[in-house]
């Protein structure tokens, strides 16, 4: 599956930060962990911390998947408004999926600490305005749920909107506390130097081929015709697994991603704070470590990279013409723009757990535009499954719910 088009900024800006090299001989491990972007890289962290013998591949580069395209921003808010998430789900279900998103951010906070990164981690508001009228009342319906089920949230009108960021043409809106930014690729990058230092094994350019489900193991052929025997495969292999798990579970779409030249100075404004619309598709952006504004949106629903790309130039103009909208005396000077692929499921979850098909397995699928911070709930999720432990929101994110 191609992932992504040619320039993702983060690719680009990082360059190789890190090689591994292929599998040449037979391994063995507790724990093999397929997929090697951000979701490996937090569930290897998790996997080492708690001891097992830790072994990673990655049929690409590590990190070349969808974590190079990401915009990476950091929400505890699900693409399913609370309020509407409720409904589909149930209050508990709902309320907890969105606090887990929340102590994600924190979570990425302290590793961030923890790893010394130097990948951006940035502690940022959140603006989640209505672009029409209309939207107004649902917005404030989703704003009383958030209070109630304990969010520091506040209610801005659309003169409070224009005083503090300055953006024009919209009818209020939600401002939460909790948001962070990060550059997810060199993050990831960190999490598995700070890992191979600990024992964990990297092979990168080695693809899962086939595997054979034995009592008490699997043995996983890769395409060098190596093997590894390993107590526990988890999957953290991204849109991709839709090649693997052949139900109907994810809708596989396209979308579109700007980012402007460095201009610190004009997007102060909006420097602590990530913005995000009710239109649909909504557009979101952000600031950028070094004082660039990254704009996404214009959502397309299908997933074919050539009919993909070819849209690149007509997105970017319809992405920069909703940014006028709003600050209509934004001269925004492009550097690049790029496609990837995201996948989106009809309650915005995420799909962590076991699937009765891939015996001693679990998949962390992270999905929809919280696709990190579900990912950080997978480490917690899958330390408790590998204990044999139920976790509160296996019933929520798990397959055929
Ligand atoms: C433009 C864009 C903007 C986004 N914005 C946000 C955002 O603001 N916030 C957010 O939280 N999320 C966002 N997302 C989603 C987020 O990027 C993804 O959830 C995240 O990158 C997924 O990471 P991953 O590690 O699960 O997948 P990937 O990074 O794709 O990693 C999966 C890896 O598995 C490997 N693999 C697959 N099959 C095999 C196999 N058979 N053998 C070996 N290896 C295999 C692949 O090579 C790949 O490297 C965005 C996505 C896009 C495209």
């Amino acid at each position: 599956m191609d992932l992504k088009s040619n320039e993702p900024f983060w690719l680009i800006k990082n360059g190789i930060i890190e090689s591994y090299p292929s599998l040449k001989s037979n391994e063995e491990c507790d724990v093999l962990i397929i997929g090697g972007g951000i979701t490996g890289s937090l569930i290897t962290q998790q996997m080492i911390k708690d001891g097992y013998k830790t072994i990673l591949i990655d049929k690409r580069e590590v990190c070349n998947g969808s974590t190079s395209a990401t915009t990476s921003m950091l929400q505890y808010e699900i693409d399913v408004p609370l309020y509407e998430l409720i409904e589909k789900i149930g209050e508990k279900g709902a309320v907890e999926s969105y606090k887990a998103c929340s102590d994600a951010i924190d979570t990425l906070e302290m590793l961030s600490k923890l790893i010394r990164s130097d990948a951006g981690f940035k502690r940022k508001k959140s603006l989640y305005f209505a672009s029409k009228k209309k939207d107004v009342k649902w917005l404030k319906e989703e704003y009383k749920a958030r209070k109630k089920a304990g969010f520091n949230v506040k209610w801005l009108e659309a003169e409070q909107i224009v005083d503090q960021f300055g953006f024009e043409n919209t009818y209020g809106g939600i401002l939460s506390k909790q948001g962070a930014s990060i550059d997810a690729f060199k993050f990831a990058h960190e999490l598995f130097t700070h890992n191979v230092k600990k024992g964990l094994k990297i092979f990168d350019k080695t693809e899962m081929k086939k595997v054979e489900y034995h009592k008490g193991f699997n043995l996983v052929t890769v395409d060098s015709g190596h093997q590894i025997k390993t107590k526990k495969i988890i999957y953290c292999i991204g849109y991709e697994s839709k090649n693997l798990i052949k139900e109907d579970f994810v809708d596989l779409k396209s979308t579109f991603a700007v980012v402007s030249e460095i201009d610190d100075d004009k997007f102060k404004n909006i420097s602590s704070t990530l913005v995000w619309n009710t239109d649909e598709p909504y557009i979101y952006m952000r600031t950028t470590d070094d004082g660039r504004l990254l704009i996404g949106g214009g959502d397309e629903d299908f997933n074919d990279a050539q009919k993909r790309d070819a849209l690149l130039d007509k997105k970017e103009k319809e992405i920069l013409k909703n940014l006028k909208k709003i600050k209509p005396d934004y001269q925004f000077y492009k550097d690049f723009v790029w496609a990837g692929t995201f996948g989106e499921t009809k309650d915005g979850l995420p799909y962590i757990g076991e699937h009765k098909k891939f015996k001693n397995s679990y998949f962390v699928l992270g999905f929809g535009g919280n696709g990190i911070t579900f990912s950080v709930t997978g480490m917690e999720m899958t330390s408790q499954f590998m204990k044999n432990k139920k976790h509160l929101l296996s019933e929520y994110f798990k397959f055929g719910r």
